[in-house]
């Protein structure tokens, strides 16, 4: 009985921590309400309207195919740079694609829209990514002249990165916010490639990367689900970047479950639900779905922290289909069957995630746990973040059975000592600034 009470005090106690540390930030929620599902269906109505955005289509027609469809992102990226007091620009960033005999058939200038929001610190390096693909396929990928009206592949990622970039570009933010619709996702994420390769060679900062692949549809076929209260992401366990490397670490410290792209996806989790109403994100234990794949791949494979957002339940009737009429079942990608309030939703929990990381400050340097003796309490060290105010740490504390973060601990200090041996549970550091933004966390290494 004294054991039960003592749980269920425990319980009151870890409920009511939690509680109390969880802070909105005013301007994310007013960016979050700005969000429109009007506007995203008029941009899948558009996006649609060009008949077939294959990456293998006319780039010449000033109203159908690939070409006319990047223009009119630009267009819009640069509608959106007017309300940015110059930090918001858009270029078609291109390269030459050779045929491969596979699915690349011909020469062709592959073109990535991107729109760069410049970050406000000359000193914060750091950027932000999120990630639509505008290219979309028929049953064949190959086929560029028939109809294809891709409005939730990747229709809706597409429109999402759209309205982030319309939202968030009135804002200024310490970090760089990058946002991209792909092309040549469907000929084997090859804009993707490139752009990864290029941020790579380069050197970019890039911290995360939210990839938004078909997120707007909200029933199963066959199982005829329907639920638009949940969303999933993807992220990868054993990392693909250096695996060898990293495993010895991996498996030295049982940390199978706390990769760079497995603590992005716990952030996504707990931002969404704290910024979203009615949206549950439900992480998943896999860089993609079941032998599939996604434009976040090839940065994970580089290195980066990426995940894939993608709808709870998918239509393979709609996806990669020619229009047509089967058996009583319509087949294809149209417009009609996006639920555009559960777009907004998926939307919403993707503008918070990308300005909470970009208005907070960088993660704490040289986190470190002392194991020089051996003690049943456990001390963390770490150093100040270099960029951005910090009013503090909260340092996360999970069992080692658990999905998610437990507790956390704030400290305006660099170091704590908490009753909590290392043996028995995970920990991580985040940097936090007044108005509650986190950092993504840092677990510590052992400091010898
Ligand atoms: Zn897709």
């Amino acid at each position: 009985m004294k054991k039960l009470l003592l749980s269920v005090l425990l319980l009151v106690t870890v409920r009511s921590f939690s509680q109390t540390i969880i802070q909105k930030d005013p301007e994310i929620e007013q960016m979050v309400k700005e969000i429109s599902a009007d506007s995203l269906r008029s941009y899948i109505y558009t996006l649609v309207s060009f008949g077939t955005r294959n990456t293998l289509s006319t780039q010449t027609d000033p109203k159908r195919g690939i070409g006319a469809a990047r223009n009119w992102v630009l267009s819009r990226f640069n509608e959106f740079a007017k309300a940015s007091s110059g930090r918001l620009s858009a270029i078609i960033d291109t390269t030459t694609l050779q045929p491969d005999g596979k699915r690349v058939t011909h020469t062709i200038l592959l073109g990535n829209v991107v729109a760069t929001l410049k970050g406000t610190d000359p000193a914060d390096n750091r950027i932000f990514l999120i990630s639509g693909h505008l290219d979309n396929m028929r049953s064949s990928p190959t086929d560029s002249l028939g109809d294809a009206p891709g409005a939730n592949d990747d229709g809706s990622g597409t429109v999402a990165v759209m309205e982030c970039a319309r939202v968030m570009s009135k804002h200024s933010f310490p970090a760089t916010i990058i946002f991209v619709a792909v092309s040549g996702e469907e000929q084997g994420l090859l804009g993707s490639g490139f752009m990864s390769e290029k941020a790579k060679k380069e050197n970019w900062n890039i911290e995360a990367v939210l990839n938004n692949d078909i997120m707007g549809s909200n029933n199963s076929n066959e199982t005829n689900i329907i639920d638009n209260t949940r969303v999933r992401v993807f992220s990868e366990g054993l990392p693909a970047f250096e695996t060898e490397k990293n495993a010895v670490n991996i498996r030295n410290l049982g940390l199978e479950n706390d990769g760079k792209a497995r603590q992005l996806a716990r952030y996504v989790k707990e931002i969404g639900e704290r910024y979203v109403d009615n949206l549950q994100v439900v992480m998943v234990y896999r860089n993609d779905r079941f032998l599939r794949g996604g434009d976040h791949t090839p940065y994970v494979q580089r290195g980066y922290a990426a995940v894939r957002i993608t709808e709870m339940n998918e239509n393979y009737t709609r996806q990669h289909q020619d229009l047509r009429t089967e058996k009583g079942i319509d087949y294809g990608d149209l417009p009609q069957h996006v639920d555009y309030e559960y777009l907004r939703k998926n939307t919403c929990m993707n503008l918070a995630n990308l300005a909470s990381l970009a208005k907070a400050p960088s993660m704490p340097d040289s986190v470190k746990m002392e194991v020089r003796r051996l003690t049943n309490s456990t001390l963390l060290t770490w150093q100040a973040p270099k960029t951005g105010k910090v009013k503090g740490y909260y340092i996360l504390m999970r069992e080692t059975t658990s999905a998610f973060w437990q507790r956390k601990f704030f400290t305006s200090a660099t170091e704590m000592r908490l009753p909590y041996s290392k043996d028995n549970y995970f920990f991580a550091v985040q940097s936090v600034n007044e108005s509650g933004n986190e950092s993504l966390p840092v677990v510590p290494l052992p400091a010898r």
